[in-house]
């Protein structure tokens, strides 16, 4: 055998080991020399009458992290090229002969005669776990990091080396279809429990009984190649299949609103593979996948989710030419809400901290939400004591400026207010060195305003977080008009520390994301003051793709935050630049009635001590418009919800704020959760054509503004066909 990314040997026993550990690689994924060299093994391994079992095992520190998502965009290129050179028929065999190659291989190694067993620990996803699949036996470590799962769905994809067929014949039908839906990653308890795995055993002994086990049972086959075999919620058409399937259709439009065609195919492949043998099941499952793999929502989540966030998250935009700075020492002024979740993310990274904050007791209360926080993983097996004595150790709680001495970066949090933001950076430059990098966390002031008050403002650069800052994924980078390539070099070094994703924005009012979300929730604002009903503008959000509606967004926010910077906007722009039905709607919900949102228990919605939140009643009265409920086009809404981000998006493109359509999409998903299944928002745009597009937002000016005026760049882009993603990849190579 030829093998480059797997070693094999045999033991004396006749149990082969197969040791998956890809050169140049950190972790292992499935490339098409992958497939090969594993083909090769099964071959040997069902022909050597040496060889009685093999086992599979990673010699890294997980197991494979799945498909190498760029191999299948290789797939959607072949199509384009074979169809456009011998028609669309020889196109699409060949694109489904390819797309089912790893199906094939695991279908083989499965049925080759010979057991095989997977031995994992550390993560086994997607086309890694399928393989551990077609195993006839899978042991997983205890290890707090063994992780299982097929998250295929989160790329717009499914699993199609015959995950659906295998799980569904795992698990129960609907713990099967949830798993699938959600791309869950579930950990070596649960997945014994469910049946996913056999056995949880420490680290170093999963090898050893593996090898135990393929050595007691060398004639070992799949459950379902027994003709006995039964299906764990019984058959597709019985009285239990009848108790599944009717809610599982009602649970995958709750769950999707039916914007995911992976999903949909997920349901398909399982209704109709449930009923065949495996060998029909896995052909109908792959005749799904390639159907799937050609969608453009596959195409463009693949892009902003796979690719281009990795690209991002490697330094994409990082000035190559700056040597790269290992983060030792950061400062955060103001210990307040985003103050404390900086300070957390960054101890987390194993970064000394010191959070200052205008007396001790402020800091330390900050300081006191890492713990909080860590004390929370605690609480759920994912931490240990040991570890929150680490991470608080590593914050210095601090009223004194001059602690911030020798620290590599600092970010400043505190209170949104020009005149105290100047004082504090006067204060940290008097203590730092030259080489200090400073960031400001602002979510509206310019940057380039606020770097006026620097006396380095080469330095000085925007570090704009999202809140919850330990959850939320992106972090925007804002460039002031004097900001340097070292202190971009130092924030993204930072923002990669701390394991979020960047996008590098030219200085705005509300850079790049706040003004897309911005205009969401005003969108939900002129709504609800046009007389819809609120229920139907809430499930416009959600049914569009949105992860809330935009009423309940606001909530989270806070409804007085959107108030002031609507005045602030209204100060800075005139009168002009807002629309008088939102601020006679904000004016009305925050001075007359108090309702600030989600924090005083009181916004669009009321949040009752028990039970689930429930719009408010009194929103009936803040607006004598009324339309009638069966009147209300529900699609015009969820456009309107849409077009308004992505249009502001193609706006911020145009005037140069952001500059990289890569950065645009990545950060609408992971930064306000614009519609995934888009790609987001100028794949939105792309994927429509902007001739298209312009049409709807012409049609939605006519009708309800000025604001959905297109702007230059698009209409220029409707004339001559060009698409944001085209333009960029011939400026790149231009
Ligand atoms: P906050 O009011 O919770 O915290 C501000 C903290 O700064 C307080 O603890 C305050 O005591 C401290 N502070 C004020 N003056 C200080 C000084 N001179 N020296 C040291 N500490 C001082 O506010 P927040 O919500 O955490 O917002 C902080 C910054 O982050 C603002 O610029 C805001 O625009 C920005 N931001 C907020 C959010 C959000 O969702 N809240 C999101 C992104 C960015």
């Amino acid at each position: 055998m030829n093998l480059v990314n797997f070693r094999f040997e045999t033991d004396a026993d006749g149990i082969a080991t197969l040791t998956w550990d890809m050169p140049e690689r950190s972790m292992n994924v499935i490339t098409p020399q992958v497939m090969e060299e594993l083909n090769q093994v099964v071959d040997k391994v069902a022909s050597d009458e040496a060889i009685k079992g093999c086992v599979i095992v990673s010699g890294k520190e997980a197991f494979s992290g799945g498909a190498d998502l760029t191999m299948l965009q290789g797939l959607r290129d072949l199509y384009v090229k074979l169809a456009k050179e011998q028609g669309e028929q020889i196109a699409m065999q060949r694109f489904f002969d390819e797309s089912r190659k790893l199906s094939q291989l695991y279908r083989k190694l499965e049925t080759c005669g010979k057991p095989f067993a997977a031995a994992i620990h550390g993560v086994c996803l997607g086309g890694a776990f399928e393989l551990a699949l077609s195993c006839q036996l899978r042991v997983v470590s205890d290890d707090a990091s063994t992780r299982v799962g097929l998250p295929e769905i989160k790329v717009g994809l499914f699993p199609g080396a015959g995950g659906t067929q295998r799980v569904s014949r795992l698990m129960q039908t609907g713990d099967a279809l949830q798993m699938m839906f959600k791309g869950e990653q579930i950990k070596a308890l649960p997945a014994r429990n469910s049946g996913l795995v056999h056995a949880v055993l420490p680290r170093d002994q999963i090898v050893a009984a593996a090898k135990e086990w393929l050595k007691a049972n060398p004639q070992a086959k799949q459950p379902w190649e027994d003709p006995k075999f039964k299906l764990p919620s019984n058959k597709v058409h019985s009285p239990a299949g009848m108790q599944i399937w009717p809610p599982a259709s009602a649970i995958y439009r709750r769950e999707t609103n039916d914007n995911y065609p992976a999903a949909r195919a997920i349901l398909s492949a399982v209704y109709e593979g449930l009923q065949l043998p495996m060998d029909l099941a896995l052909k109908v499952e792959s005749r799904y996948f390639a159907k799937i793999l050609r969608t453009k929502e596959a195409a463009s989540m693949i892009r902003s989710l796979f690719v281009s966030m990795q690209e991002l998250n490697k330094g994409a935009r990082r000035p190559a030419d700056v040597p790269a700075s290992k983060l030792k020492k950061v400062g955060v002024i103001g210990a307040g809400f985003m103050g404390a979740g900086i300070a957390y993310v960054t101890a987390n990274a194993g970064i000394e901290v010191v959070l200052v904050d205008k007396d001790l007791e402020a800091a330390e209360k900050g300081k006191a939400y890492s713990h909080k926080l860590v004390t929370d993983q605690i609480t759920k097996g994912r931490a240990k004591t040991a570890d929150r004595d680490a991470l608080l150790g590593r914050i210095k709680a601090s009223a004194d400026y001059a602690d911030l001495k020798g620290c590599d970066l600092i970010v400043e949090a505190v209170f949104e207010d020009p005149k105290v933001k100047a004082e504090v950076i006067a204060k940290v430059e008097a203590v730092v060195g030259p080489k200090t990098i400073f960031g400001s966390n602002t979510s509206t002031l310019p940057i380039t305003g606020l770097a006026e008050h620097s006396e380095r403002p080469k330095n000085f650069i925007g570090i704009h977080f999202f809140s919850p800052v330990e959850k939320m994924l992106l972090v925007e980078i804002i460039m002031a008009k004097k900001t340097g390539k070292k202190a971009l070099a130092m924030a993204l070094d930072f923002v990669r520390a701390i394991k979020k994703t960047p996008i590098v924005v030219n200085d705005t009012r509300g850079f790049y994301a706040n003004r897309c979300v911005g205009n969401y929730i005003r969108e939900g604002h002129l709504m609800l003051m046009e007389g819809v009903p609120p229920a139907m503008i809430e499930a416009a959000g959600k049914q569009a793709g949105m992860p809330v509606g935009p009423l309940s967004l606001n909530d989270e926010v806070a409804v007085d935050l959107a108030y002031k910077v609507l005045k602030a906007t209204k100060a800075q722009l005139g009168e002009a630049a807002v629309d008088p039905a939102q601020e006679k709607l904000l004016a009305e919900m925050v001075e007359k009635h108090g309702r600030l949102g989600r924090k005083n228990r009181k916004g669009f919605y009321d949040y009752p001590e028990a039970g689930p939140k429930r719009l408010w009643p009194g929103l009936a009265e803040l607006t004598k418009n009324r339309l009638e409920p069966e009147l209300v086009d529900m699609e015009e809404l969820r456009h309107r919800l849409l077009v308004t981000q992505a249009l502001e998006a193609a706006k911020t493109y145009e005037e140069g704020v952001v500059t990289d359509p890569r950065e645009a999409d990545v950060g609408s998903i992971i930064g306000f959760g614009f519609a995934p299944y888009s790609g987001g928002t100028l794949s939105y745009i792309d994927n429509m054509g902007a001739a298209a597009f312009v049409k709807l937002c012409e049609g939605l000016a006519k009708k309800h503004g000025e604001r959905f005026k297109p702007n230059r760049l698009l209409k220029r882009m409707a004339k001559t066909g060009e698409s944001f993603y085209g333009s960029a990849e011939k400026k790149a190579a231009a």
